[in-house]
């Protein structure tokens, strides 16, 4: 093998490759990351103004059940006492969030699980199933009809673009359903927002790491391929093999930010809005983040949109054809020795932050392993 200037080119200076970047670098490789976009960080990116940090690409809580995770990401960040507590705004009435006995009081005015039980258990009974063939008969058979129509439906359409009967069910699972007056939207041992936004994380994985911002890997691919003994490539998969196999499917976000001239907007981090009058899903106003003080504040309204080619892609649309499409990718990637895939766009897979963490460092002592 020919000496080359790196031992590793990383495209992507999101979480996945700046973790990979910052662990190869402590064991003597040298490295070079590139990102296409303007900034480091990739969608944890925190932009600031007016001293608020704001959330690029939507609202990021961190939340691990993971000691280890937890200490990792406590090198690098003081992490505030931020509790994830969203509220939802159906029908002009607002619930808490997620289904818990503060949600049941506010729908039915139970007090007691046992009330809030019976109601919920009579509802599963008339509408559930027992084998859920998509998210609205997933939804009916966890919650019932009343929070579904309330909380759910309309959000869902929204957010995803399809009728509930064209989700697949897994989707709605994400959300806890408690008999507590517990407002967490996690259930994780470990939460918060790293004090002064998530780019402290990414500067102190990447201190000292070579960084280029604007360069996209494949509007110059043969050079930068030639840079480095091994790629790891944190873009989508289908671009990688130029979309051999077809085009993956995504659903993308737009993000209105606004500034207004007042203390406080909305009271809380984050607000939903379930009913279709609204287009967008989320309000988040960003220095409920990090307890923030300022004379002016920022709000984000976060509108689902359908995704093309020149647009982020944000959610794979996990459906079995995508999954097909993505297998064989998968396969491909067995092919290309130098390369590591790694990521949410390279795996097709929603990952949180803490589970992208974990596998970056998974990847990095397999490698090490072998050397
Ligand atoms: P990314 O952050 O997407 O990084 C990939 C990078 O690769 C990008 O910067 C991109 O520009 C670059 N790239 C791609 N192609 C090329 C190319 N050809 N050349 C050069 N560069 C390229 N997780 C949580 O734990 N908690 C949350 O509350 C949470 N909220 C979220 C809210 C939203 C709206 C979204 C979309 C995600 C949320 N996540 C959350 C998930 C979190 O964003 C991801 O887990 C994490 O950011 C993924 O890191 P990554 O490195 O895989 O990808
Ligand atoms: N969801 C809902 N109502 C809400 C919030 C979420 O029906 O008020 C559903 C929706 O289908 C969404 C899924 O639950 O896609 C997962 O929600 P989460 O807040 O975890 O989504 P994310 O933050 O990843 O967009």
């Amino acid at each position: 093998m020919s000496i080359k200037k790196y031992d590793y080119l990383i495209v992507g200076a999101g979480l996945f490759g700046s973790v990979f970047a910052h662990e190869m670098t402590k064991r003597n490789k040298k490295c070079l990351v590139i990102d296409k976009r303007d900034h480091l960080g990739g969608n944890v990116f925190c932009e600031e103004k007016e001293g608020i940090n704001i959330h690029k690409y939507g609202a990021h809580i961190f939340h691990t059940n993971d000691h280890e995770i937890w200490k990792y990401v406590n090198q690098f960040a003081t992490f505030n006492n931020y509790i994830n507590s969203p509220v939802s705004l159906s029908k002009g009435k607002l619930y808490n969030l997620p289904f818990n006995m503060n949600t049941f009081y506010q729908l039915w005015g139970t007090k007691t699980p046992k009330e809030a039980k019976a109601v919920i258990d009579s509802q599963i009974k008339k509408y559930g199933t027992t084998s859920p063939q998509n998210l609205e008969e997933q939804a009916l058979s966890l919650v019932g009809k009343d929070i579904y129509e309330t909380l759910i439906k309309e959000y869902t359409e929204k957010q995803w673009g399809k009728k509930a009967t064209d989700l697949p069910a897994f989707i709605i699972k994400r959300l806890p359903v408690r008999y507590t007056y517990n407002n967490n939207y996690f259930n994780d041992r470990y939460q918060g927002i790293p004090e002064g936004g998530y780019n402290t994380i990414i500067n102190g994985l990447l201190r000292g790491i070579e960084t280029k911002t604007k360069v996209d890997f494949f509007a110059n691919r043969a050079a930068l391929e030639r840079v480095a003994n091994q790629i790891v490539y944190t873009g989508k998969i289908d671009e990688f093999f130029e979309y051999t196999y077809g085009k993956l499917e995504y659903r993308s976000l737009r993000f209105e930010h606004e500034l207004h001239d007042i203390e406080n907007y909305q009271g809380n981090a984050v607000v939903n809005y379930n009913d279709v009058q609204y287009q967008f899903t989320r309000i988040l106003e960003h220095k409920h983040f990090e307890f923030g003080k300022q004379s002016k504040t920022i709000i984000t309204k976060e509108y689902p949109e359908t995704w093309d080619q020149g647009k982020e892609a944000y959610y794979p649309i996990n459906n079995p054809k995508n999954q097909e499409i993505y297998k064989k990718y998968k396969e491909a990637s067995h092919t290309v020795k130098h390369v590591i895939f790694g990521g949410r766009l390279a795996e097709y897979r929603y990952y949180d932050m803490h589970q992208i963490i974990a596998s970056s460092l998974k990847k990095v002592k397999e490698i090490s392993k072998m050397q």
